[in-house]
């Protein structure tokens, strides 16, 4: 595994978890509560950034960081992911062709979105990590569905990496301050699929290479079987991005496989539906946190909670927990407070970014 990630000058620490703040905002919370809750970085959404405000008015601004005041590792996702799902479940959402997406919906209804305008739209937003529009594959899909998703995920991979170069020449970048291009492995739990997109992306060359599709298993859990073999199919020379993957057990497993960039909406999104992520013990070897019960969810607005003489954890460090009482943010709950969706997404990132130092401390020789 890396140990750092350098893109536009700076560096940044691996492994990372990043939260998604896909309108260039993480709900209830401002950019000095992230940075505060030691996360290091955020995923904003491509698509969604397009609709609003609009990528040039970003550009204008002086880029995402700058708009934002967040100063951390900033990723753009494609939207593909938000586009693709939205036109599988329903047709009427758009149309794909080969040249690109056309929305039949929201305020780019009628326009086409192509492989191309999806990378201009990432300069212009101003992340440190660009990625390619893919066409993902659907989960129980039959073999021939997914080989079309593949392939056009490989298709369209070529022009964006065409695109990308053309725009390092148009903005002036050099080796060093350059934002680095990410592509999108598609394949779904067909391990031949997911070789043969890894080998031609490869071919095509990025600076690193994403998990992507649903990969659910029959229990509703992330397939760690198709995780493995695709961490192996990548070589360790590249940098290898476990997207949406979030569950903590989950992520210590895909961290063991060499996955080491992760994004995911649930910290808070439980957050908000009042469940927080605690450790249920001190974590002090690289054991402790080989099996299940390392954490476990507490669920607030509970009437049992209402006179509890607990704090929120033991083994907690964050703002909220420093501040205040279980019975308080139980009571804010309660209330329907928005000062308890803040609270409680700080405690829960606060348990994100506490994670990733502490896989760093012990499970890295
Ligand atoms: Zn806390």
């Amino acid at each position: 595994m890396k140990s750092t990630l350098l893109s536009k000058n700076n560096s940044y620490n691996l492994p990372v978890f990043l939260t998604d703040a896909t309108f260039g905002v993480v709900k209830s919370l401002d950019s000095k509560d992230i940075s505060d809750s030691k996360i290091k970085g955020i995923v904003v959404n491509t698509y969604h950034l397009l609709n609003a405000p609009g990528s040039k008015v970003i550009e204008s601004l002086g880029g995402i960081k700058k708009f934002m005041n967040f100063d951390g590792l900033v990723v753009t996702d494609s939207g593909g992911w938000q586009i693709f799902s939205l036109i599988h479940r329903n047709k009427k959402a758009g149309k794909i062709t080969e040249k690109g997406v056309v929305f039949s919906y929201g305020k780019l209804k009628g326009t086409l979105f192509t492989p191309e305008d999806c990378i201009n739209t990432q300069f212009e937003i101003g992340s440190d990590i660009i990625i390619c529009l893919d066409d993902f594959t659907p989960p129980n899909v039959d073999k021939k569905k997914t080989l079309d998703t593949v392939e056009r995920t490989i298709r369209w991979a070529k022009r964006c990496r065409i695109q990308y170069e053309e725009n390092l020449i148009k903005y002036g970048f050099d080796s060093k301050n350059k934002p680095l291009l990410f592509a999108v492995v598609q394949g779904g739990d067909l391990i031949e699929m997911r070789k043969h997109c890894i080998d031609k992306l490869l071919e095509i060359g990025f600076d690193g290479y994403g998990f992507g599709g649903y990969m659910i298993d029959d229990n509703g859990d992330l397939d760690l079987e198709v995780s493995e073999k695709l961490a192996k199919l990548i070589p360790d020379e590249f940098f290898k991005f476990a997207l949406g993957v979030g569950d903590p057990f989950q992520v210590i497993k895909c961290l063991d496989y060499g996955w080491e960039i992760f994004d995911c909406t649930l910290p808070t999104r439980d957050a908000r539906h009042k469940r927080l992520y605690n450790f249920t013990k001190e974590i002090t070897s690289s054991s402790d946190l080989e099996n299940k019960d390392f954490f476990k969810y507490v669920y607030l607005g509970k009437d049992k909670l209402i006179d509890s003489k607990e704090k929120i954890s033991d083994f907690c460090d964050c703002y909220t927990c420093q501040n205040y009482s279980l019975a308080y943010l139980n009571h804010l709950f309660k209330i329907n407070s928005v000062s308890a969706q803040r609270l409680a997404s700080i405690h829960n990132l606060r348990f994100y970014s506490r994670l990733f130092e502490l896989y760093t401390k012990l499970k890295i020789k």
